[in-house]
């Protein structure tokens, strides 16, 4: 079972992770997550967990200590975890990363606000035996806070387990997979009935049966989709 934890100061903002697949994936104990909230390892009246930034500029960094407290809290030394810290000057999410973090045993996730953690969380942990530290981002721009970034992670990563998905079938031929010959394509274009929806047929090879034919045009056209985006 993969543990995942995430650490906010808007823990209510995380709530989307009991519904859907990953609702019944917890049901079932295929996964199990625990939102905790930043503020509760504070204990002056404000409940401050940020403070100016050494060397000044805008905005307010989070202070290290409530981090370090929270993420001790959750874990003990024969744990072995991945910490991910999510922040736009990460490395880029992609579907190995999500492939790589749906093998893992124990996530959690430091959802960053203001102008983000202080540097010294990621390196404190980073020298610790039973930590992997990741710095994550979901992509070049930069939002509010890391909380959905953390829920993008955790959806791709998670439907990846087995069992999770219904249809395990679905995971082959996705966008994003390596195919066959280690090539990285996006999906090949879907349809459902009806064969004709307001003047526009579906290509007919899908309605052939003549399965070669609709591998191939599939393939076809896999191909020229992710073409088309490297032009873009
Ligand atoms: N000052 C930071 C910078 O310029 O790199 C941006 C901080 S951002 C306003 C606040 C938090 O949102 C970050 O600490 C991070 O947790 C989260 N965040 C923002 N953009 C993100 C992205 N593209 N990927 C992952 N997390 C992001």
């Amino acid at each position: 079972m993969l543990q995942i934890d995430l650490i906010s100061i808007f823990p209510d903002y995380l709530t989307p992770l009991n519904l859907s697949l990953l609702g019944k994936a917890q049901e079932r104990s295929l996964i199990k997550i625990a939102i905790h909230d930043l503020r509760d390892q504070t204990k002056d009246v404000h409940h401050s967990v940020d403070d100016t930034p050494y060397g000044g500029g805008a905005g307010m960094v989070m202070s290290p200590e409530p981090w370090g407290k929270a993420i001790d809290a959750i874990t003990n030394e024969k744990d072995q975890v991945d910490l991910i810290i999510l922040t736009p000057a990460g490395k880029r999410f992609n579907q190995q990363m999500a492939m790589e973090f749906s093998k893992k045993s124990h996530l959690i996730f430091a959802c960053g606000r203001y102008e983000g953690i202080d540097a010294r969380v990621g390196q404190y942990y980073a020298g610790k035996n039973n930590f992997k530290v990741h710095e994550v981002s979901i992509g070049d721009y930069v939002l509010g806070g890391g909380e959905v970034a953390a829920m993008v992670i955790i959806e791709a990563s998670t439907r990846l387990i087995p069992g999770v998905l219904g249809n395990p079938e679905s995971l082959k031929e996705e966008s994003h997979s390596i195919s066959s010959d280690d090539l990285i394509l996006v999906e090949y274009p879907n349809y459902t009935k009806p064969a004709n929806w307001r003047g526009i047929d579906v290509p007919e090879v899908l309605l052939s049966g003549n399965h070669g034919q609709i591998a191939k045009w599939r393939l076809e056209q896999a191909e020229r989709r992710t073409n088309q985006l490297k032009q873009e």
